[in-house]
Order: structure tokens, then C-alpha cells, then sequence
């Protein structure tokens, strides 16, 4: 083992190795998820800025290992994503989001539901086909689903990227660009890419009550998404203080744990039967 200057740190094969242990047991756990459905999807409320009613849900992925979430999303999409096991999730994922949402709208709430799309997924030759399937089969009402692209997704469809957004698009499924800030070409997707709404991402969010300069950015975004016609979506609003800035700054609609955090089904429809009245 090989040792490096003054720290006298081994060479990097152990720590690699470890990592890759780290990511094949990952890897396993996905496999063994995905055929015994250990998958599930909880969903987090999305409220209009104005009166705070639930007008929408995202839905985010958890793994469950004997019951029990041992891995965070953080920890196991790049892992989806390096072995392309993301492609059957993704597609799960959809399905199951979609169907959800059919339920409500059966239940009298029509609400959207937003699922996030990896780049992987999204180049994937048939996202279009296999949208339609998922469509024909929930029978959901295109206008409810909303996908969720960050600005990786959107670099990984290279140039027929517009063509596919417009093609979505058509189906009447809204498109938003996700983590918006974060990238280095947000401000030229916005004016590029066809999309109907932005998530703010949730680092300006957390800074806009006490950093200036962050306020100032902030609201300079959702002035010039308001001016191009897009939604806005603020994402991570965990304080009254941030909520009542984001609403001012004419934000559309908010989304984070003041709201509520990321629930399984049944206890969202609890939210969504006190939503009522
Ligand atoms: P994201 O799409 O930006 O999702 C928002 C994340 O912020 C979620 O983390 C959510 O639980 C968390 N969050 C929401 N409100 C708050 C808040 O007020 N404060 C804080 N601190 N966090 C909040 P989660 O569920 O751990 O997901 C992490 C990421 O994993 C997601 O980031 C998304 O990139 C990815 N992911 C989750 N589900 C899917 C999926 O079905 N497909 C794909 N491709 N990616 C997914
Ligand atoms: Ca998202
Ligand atoms: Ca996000
Ligand atoms: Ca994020």
C-alpha cells in the first residue's frame, strides 16, 4: 500500500473499493426491491401560495429493506442511475404515481402529481410510447401529470430534446424544470426549453430570510418567470418567514415541510379530505 506525503493517507484503492461495496449492495437491494415490490412512493403536498390548498403532489421514491428505509434517494438514484436500473424504476415510479393520482380524481380530487424523470429515462428511446401506455392504462387525465426535468435531463436529450419536450407537451402533461438555480444554464433553458413552471430549489429558499443578496436573486427569478408566463414553485419552504417572502414575491405555489413532508397514500388522503371545506 502506497502511502501519500505528509497526512500518509493509503492510496485511493481502499476507499474506492469500499465505495464500489457500497453501491453493488445498492445495487442488490434495488434488484431484489424491484422484483419483489419493495418499492414504494410517498407523496408531498403542493399548495397555492394564496390559500394554502393542497393543489398538487410530488412524488418521491423510498426503498424499503424488511420494512425499514435503510437508504435515502441521495444514496440509491445515482445508483439507479450508473446501472440503469433507473429505467425500470422510473417507469414504476410513473405508473404507480399516475395511478395514484386516478384514484383521487375518482375520490373527487383532482389534484396533479408531479414525478421526477432521470436523464437516462428520458433519453431512453420510447419515453413518448411508453407515457401514452402509462396513460391508456390509469386513464389519469394528462393534464394532472407534471414531470419534473432538471437542467441534466434536459443536456442529456442532446438535440432532440425540444422536439420530445413539445411532443409531451401535446399530450397536455405539464413539463417543469427542476432544481432551478442550481445548473449553470438555467436562465437560457427557461428561454430554450418548453416549459410550464419552475421549482425554485430549496438552497435560495433556505437563504432568502437572512442573506440579502439571495432575497434579492430570488425574487429577480420569480419576477422574470412570472413575466415568461411559467408557474413557480418554491421548494424546501420550511418557515412562515420564507413562506410569507415567497408568496409576496409573487410566487405560485410552495411546497416543503411547513406544508407538510413527504407522506405515505393513506396519510396524504387524510390531508386531502380536511382540504375540502
Ligand atoms: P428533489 O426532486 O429536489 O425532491 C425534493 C427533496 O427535498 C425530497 O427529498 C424532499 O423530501 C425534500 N424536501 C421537501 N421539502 C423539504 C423541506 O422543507 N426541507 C428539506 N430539508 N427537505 C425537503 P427526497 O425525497 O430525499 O429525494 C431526494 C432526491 O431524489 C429528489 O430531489 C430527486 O432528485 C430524487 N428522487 C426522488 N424520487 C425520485 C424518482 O421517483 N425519480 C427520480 N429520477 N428521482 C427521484
Ligand atoms: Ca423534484
Ligand atoms: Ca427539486
Ligand atoms: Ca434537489
Amino acid at each position: 500500500v502506497k502511502t501519500q506525503g505528509r497526512q500518509g493517507y493509503c492510496f485511493y484503492a481502499p476507499e474506492m473499493s469500499q465505495r464500489s461495496a457500497a453501491s453493488q449492495r445498492i445495487e442488490n437491494v434495488l434488484r431484489h426491491a424491484l422484483a419483489h415490490n419493495e418499492l414504494a412512493l410517498q407523496y408531498q403536498p403542493m399548495v397555492d401560495a394564496q390559500h394554502r390548498h393542497i393543489v398538487g403532489a410530488e412524488a418521491l421514491l423510498r426503498l424499503y429493506v424488511d420494512g425499514k428505509e435503510v437508504f435515502t434517494p441521495d444514496q440509491f438514484i445515482p445508483v439507479a442511475e450508473d446501472t440503469g436500473l433507473i429505467v425500470s424504476i422510473g417507469t414504476w415510479a410513473l405508473r404507480e404515481a399516475c395511478r395514484q393520482a386516478r384514484t383521487w380524481q375518482r375520490e373527487g380530487h383532482p389534484i396533479s402529481i408531479s414525478v421526477n424523470v432521470s436523464p437516462l429515462q428520458f433519453q431512453y428511446a420510447g419515453f413518448c410510447e411508453r407515457l401514452d401506455t402509462i396513460l391508456n392504462e390509469t386513464g389519469l387525465d394528462p393534464g394532472l401529470l407534471e414531470l419534473e426535468l432538471t437542467e441534466r435531463t434536459m443536456m442529456s436529450g442532446g438535440d432532440g430534446t425540444i422536439r420530445l419536450l413539445r411532443r409531451i407537451r401535446q399530450r397536455g402533461v405539464r413539463l417543469s424544470l427542476d432544481d432551478f438555480g442550481t445548473g449553470y444554464n438555467s436562465l437560457s433553458y427557461l428561454k430554450h426549453f418548453p416549459v410550464d413552471a419552475l421549482k425554485i430549489d430549496r438552497a435560495f429558499v433556505r437563504d432568502i430570510t437572512h442573506d440579502a443578496e439571495t432575497a434579492a436573486i430570488t425574487s429577480a427569478i420569480i419576477a422574470m418567470a412570472r413575466s415568461l408566463n411559467k408557474d413557480v414553485i418554491a421548494e424546501g419552504v420550511e418557515t412562515e418567514m420564507q413562506s410569507a417572502f415567497l408568496r409576496e414575491a409573487g410566487c405560485s405555489h410552495m411546497q416543503g415541510f411547513l406544508f407538510g413532508a413527504p407522506m405515505a397514500a393513506e396519510k396524504f388522503e387524510e390531508r386531502l379530505g380536511a382540504n375540502r371545506g
